[in-house]
Formats: C-alpha cells, sequence, structure tokens
C-alpha cells in the first residue's frame, strides 16, 4: 500500500503547521498508518512540491522552483490513497511558504485515482485574509475532489480505514490514550518534511478544547470551541515519550504551542477562570529536558491573561518554569481582541484590558531579562481582532490607549498582532455576522492599524531589540530585491533583512542597526573591516557615510586598536563583537 500525505500547511487559533513548522496532524496521521499497517510506504509532501512540480511544467512561476521531492508526480500517480492536510483559520503573514487552499491543491489532485481524503481544520473552510466570510463554497468543492472529507479526527479516521474501510466513521474523534502511539510513531515522519534535522520546529499538543469556553462558552469568533467541545489535558507521560521520539531522530527546535493556554494545563475547572496548577506544568517542562538536554529552542503559544492576572502566585512559578526549562525568544500570545469593555460583552471575550495589563506586567517582570540569544526570555504578545460586533470608533481608541499606556510605562510587547475578524460558519459569531463592522469601519481600521503600527510597534521594537543587540543565530531564508531575509526558529520570531546577499539556510549572529514597523534591519557580524562593503560598513552603529569612507581610505588595518583609534574608540563598547580584521 503506497500512501501520499500532502501537506498544505494549517493555522489554527490554537495550532500551526506552516513551514518551519511541521504540525501535528502529517505526524499523527503517519503514525496512525503506519499502526495500522506496518508495511505501508507513506510519502510525506508538501503544497510546495506540488506548486514546484505542476505549476513548473506549465511554465507559471512557482514560489520554490525545485520541488523538495523530485519524485512527486510519480508518487501522486502510484499512490492508493491521497492524504490532504490544509486548514487556515488564522491567516498571517508568512515570510516563505504560503498555505494552500482547497480550490488550488483540487487542481493539482483531481486527476490521480488513488482514494482522496480531506483532514484537518479545512473542513470548516479556510481565510486566506480577514475581513473575511468563510462560506460553504470550499466545502462543496471538496465534495467533488475527495471521496472522504473528515469532520472529526484526520488519525482515527486514517486508522479505521485502513483497517476496513467500512468502518471508518470521518466524524469519530480520538482520545488522548488512542493517540499516544499514532505521535510516537509518527514523529518518524519528520526525516522526511524538506528542512530536517536543522530548519524544522515542531508543534506540541499539550490540550484541546478551550477552558475558559467550558467555563461561560466561547469568544464569538473562534473555532476551537466548535471543534472541541470539552476540554482534554494530555497525560505529562505521552507528550514526554513524543518529544523523546522526536529529539532522538534529530529534532531540536519545539514549540507547546498546541493549546489554547499554557498556564492553564491541568487547571481546575472554575467558571471564566481555571485555577492554574503550576505543579503539572513544571513536571511537563522538566520531563522534556530530561528526554531532550540540548534542545536549542523549547517555546509556547497562549496564554489567557486572565487566568496570570488571577492567580498570579501560580502564575509566577509557571512563568519561571518556562524560562528555567525553555529558552530565549519566547512568547506568550494574550488574546485580548479589544479593550473596549462593551465589545467584549457582546461578543463574550475571555479578558478585561485591566488583566490583560496585569498578566503583561507579571510576564515583564519576571521574563523581561535578556537571554543568550539576543531576545528576552519571556515576552507577553498582544492579539487584536478588529471588526467585531459592537465596535465603535470608541472601541478603536479604547484599544489603542490600552497599548500606549504600555508603552508609555516601560512594558515590553514582543508583538502585536492586529487581525480582521473571520466570520466561520458554526461559531457564535455566525448569529451575528450581519453586525461585523469589517466593511463598515474599514477606514477606522486602516487608520487605527497605521496608527499602532507607527506610534506603538516602531518605540515597542525599539525597546525590545535596541540598537547594537546581537541576535544569535538567524537562519536566513529568502533573497528578495537586495535584502536577505531571516529569522531565528521559535515561537513568534523576529523577520530581520539583511542588506547583502547571504547564503540561504545557514545561521548567522546579527547585529540589530535599525527598526521598521514590525521588522529590524541587521548585519551579520562579525563584520571584516577590511574586506566588507562600504554599504554594510555604514549601517554599523556610529558609523555613517563619513566614516565608512574614512574607514577606506585606511585600510588594510593591522589591530583592532588601529581601527578604532580611527573611528574614534567611544565606539569600541558597541562595535567590539561586531568587527573582526
Ligand atoms: S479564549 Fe476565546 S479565543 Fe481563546 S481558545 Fe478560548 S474561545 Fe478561543
Amino acid at each position: 500500500m503506497r500512501i501520499a500525505i500532502v501537506d498544505g500547511y494549517t493555522d489554527e487559533p490554537a495550532g500551526l503547521g506552516v513551514p518551519p513548522y511541521l504540525g501535528i496532524y502529517p505526524r499523527y496521521a503517519y503514525g496512525a498508518i503506519k499502526k495500522a499497517n506496518k508495511s505501508a510506504e507513506v510519502f510525506y509532501l508538501t503544497i510546495d512540491d506540488l506548486r514546484a512540480t505542476f505549476e513548473g511544467e506549465n511554465g507559471i512561476a512557482t514560489r520554490n522552483k525545485t520541488p523538495n521531492f523530485p519524485e512527486t508526480k510519480k508518487i501522486l500517480e502510484t499512490a492508493d490513497v491521497i492524504v490532504y492536510i490544509g486548514g487556515l483559520h488564522t491567516p498571517g503573514k508568512y515570510l516563505s511558504a504560503v498555505p494552500s487552499q482547497v480550490d488550488e491543491v483540487a487542481k493539482f489532485l483531481k486527476p490521480f485515482k488513488g482514494v482522496k481524503i480531506l483532514g484537518g481544520p479545512a473542513f470548516m473552510g479556510s481565510a486566506h485574509a480577514g475581513g473575511t466570510k468563510v462560506t460553504s463554497r470550499e466545502l462543496l468543492l471538496a465534495q467533488t475532489v475527495f471521496d472522504h472529507i473528515v469532520y472529526g479526527d484526520l488519525e482515527a479516521f486514517l486508522f479505521d480505514y485502513l483497517q476496513d474501510p467500512k468502518d471508518a466513521d470521518p466524524f469519530r474523534f480520538r482520545d488522548y490514550a488512542e493517540l499516544r502511539d499514532y505521535a510516537i510513531i509518527g514523529a518518524e515522519v519528520v526525516r522526511q518534511f524538506p528542512d530536517f534535522p536543522d530548519f524544522v520546529i515542531v508543534e506540541i499538543e499539550t490540550q484541546r478544547g478551550c477552558p475558559k469556553a467550558m467555563g461561560i462558552g466561547g469568544c464569538s469568533f473562534c473555532t476551537e470551541p466548535v471543534r472541541y467541545r470539552t476540554v482534554e489535558d494530555r497525560p505529562v507521560e505521552d507528550v514526554v515519550a513524543e518529544v523523546k521520539a522526536l529529539y532522538d531522530l534529530g529534532v531540536r527546535h519545539f514549540r507547546v504551542g498546541r493549546q489554547s493556554c499554557i498556564f492553564s494545563y491541568m487547571a481546575r475547572p472554575n467558571g471564566r477562570v481555571p485555577v492554574p496548577n503550576p505543579e503539572a506544568i513544571e513536571k511537563l517542562f522538566a520531563g522534556i529536558r530530561s528526554v531532550a538536554p540540548h534542545v536549542k529552542t523549547l517555546h509556547v503559544d497562549n496564554a489567557n491573561p486572565a487566568v496570570i492576572a488571577n492567580y498570579p502566585e501560580e502564575s509566577i512559578r509557571i512563568a519561571k518554569a518556562l524560562i528555567k526549562y525553555g529558552t530565549p525568544g519566547n512568547v506568550v500570545a494574550f488574546g485580548l481582541e479589544s479593550a473596549d469593555p462593551k465589545v467584549a460583552k457582546l461578543n463574550n471575550l475571555n479578558a478585561t484590558a485591566e488583566e490583560t495589563y496585569e498578566a503583561v506586567k507579571i510576564l515583564n517582570e519576571v521574563g523581561g531579562r535578556r537571554g543568550y540569544n539576543g531576545m528576552p526570555w519571556l515576552l507577553p504578545g498582544i492579539n487584536i481582532v478588529f471588526g467585531l460586533p459592537g465596535e465603535t470608533k470608541k472601541s478603536y481608541e479604547l484599544t489603542f490607549q490600552f497599548l500606549k499606556r504600555l508603552l508609555d510605562e516601560g512594558l515590553m510587547v514582543r508583538r502585536i498582532n492586529i487581525r480582521q475578524v473571520v466570520v466561520f460558519p458554526g461559531t457564535p459569531l455566525w448569529h451575528l455576522r450581519g453586525k461585523v463592522k469589517t466593511e463598515k469601519h474599514k477606514r477606522l481600521i486602516q487608520h487605527y492599524k497605521y496608527k499602532i503600527r507607527h506610534e506603538i510597534d516602531l518605540p515597542m521594537l525599539k525597546r525590545v531589540v535596541p540598537v547594537g543587540t546581537i541576535l544569535r543565530d538567524v537562519r536566513a531564508e529568502v533573497f528578495d530585491n537586495g535584502l536577505t531575509y531571516g529569522r531565528q526558529i521559535g515561537s513568534y520570531p523576529l523577520i530581520v533583512g539583511m542588506p547583502k546577499k547571504m547564503p540561504l539556510n545557514r545561521f548567522y549572529n546579527v547585529m540589530i542597526v535599525d527598526h521598521g514597523y514590525r521588522s529590524i534591519t541587521g548585519i551579520p557580524v562579525p563584520v571584516n573591516v577590511n574586506t566588507e562593503s562600504p554599504k554594510v560598513l555604514q549601517y554599523l552603529p556610529g558609523i555613517g557615510k563619513k566614516t565608512a569612507v574614512k574607514i577606506l581610505s585606511k585600510r588594510p588595518f593591522r589591530s583592532r586598536e588601529e581601527f578604532f583609534e580611527t573611528i574614534g574608540n567611544e565606539k569600541r563598547e558597541i562595535l567590539e563583537e561586531a568587527i573582526t580584521l
């Protein structure tokens, strides 16, 4: 039996599977297939393999010119089963890999004879931009191309299907006991990931469902409680066993990000705000580190700020555990969505502006210190959603003023993510869809986005990574228009533009020399002052055009002393580590 898994990439409120992330779905699918049929040949292809293979043939420009899997066409021709995984619920900006949608993949897969199965969040549709309403169009199209659409858990369906197709129920969910083997066996698929082993980060699941939604219902727009109506915490031993399997294969970057709130892992239900369980989280991360001692990245993702603000003692213990066992540059994304209490009430949002402020303060106190990779250890991120029902002009101003307060009080926020709300069928927002404000407030939204980018993001970035900071292990990923773009591997890494052509897929240490609204400019260090181009030299802090000319006229320098005497010894402190001869 030959089976092809096509990863169209996934992005959901509580889970990411867009490269360099390898998400949970392909891994679990692979594991379920192998558990059901040990001798099955399973091929992992990405949507970029298909784009390069088929669009390339037609002479259409592709994002990646060469398929990572040159045998793509042959694999699809001979596959008995083709499993497509996709679904984009929280669209973002992607640096090099762009998620697919059903229209695109349908075009590629239609000619092949194998049984076609669609899994992942794609059955609810995909939103390629904020401010849209997801209709049933994608699902209708999917029904014409795929033999089976899986609404429950893909891995459960695949396991049953391979035992006996008649018994496979596309609505079946598995529990964590069933998942255990799939996750461990499925780790092996990482070997087929295009950038394995150096440039892959795996998303790890600890919980499904939303504890806050269990207490008082979900946020109006969110798909997580629609898919998972109860909350299930994954046992520590199972998470650790999966991490061990991945680590033993060579994976060194992990994000424990597949959960709605890491601070609510194994928490006690308690209405709106569950009571956190620091012992369980310490046990979880200590366990991970015991089997993966030399991880390069161990990050997390979402947290509910209401939990942190209402249980500060427990939350400080949790934050300290994330720092003790994790790695710097870690980010906890807080879903504030709106600082307007009226909007919060109408949309059943999870935290108030005051609670979010308290949570930001707590994380800054515990995690604001700079770590060995150049980034602060653990910072909050803030998620904002524009266009929610109930919004007025005042709502945008309240949200802006909330962010301004954080800035004015010297606090750090790693990232402010502003999305326009997407309406998904099945969510409470679907019933309020006539009141969504993305169209009506189009100009207001644009205005406040611009204002936040300029007046908050820019000074905030300057605070988080001041000029002269050296970020370690920045992977060069894309070259475009004279700039090489790179980022560290982790949760919400900063995108660094380097003003020269650098060999891609290598790690560099980069000195930050300038700031944009959402990205930064950096130059790879150390810079050889005897050979570097004047264009790059003048980016160094304290070296403008004039000093660059002076450097050129005095080259070659025979000692560092000679160099610093030429440019001024007062610059030595900031440039000491940045130059070489
Ligand atoms: S807190 Fe709200 S946005 Fe977050 S997972 Fe729960 S329902 Fe979704």
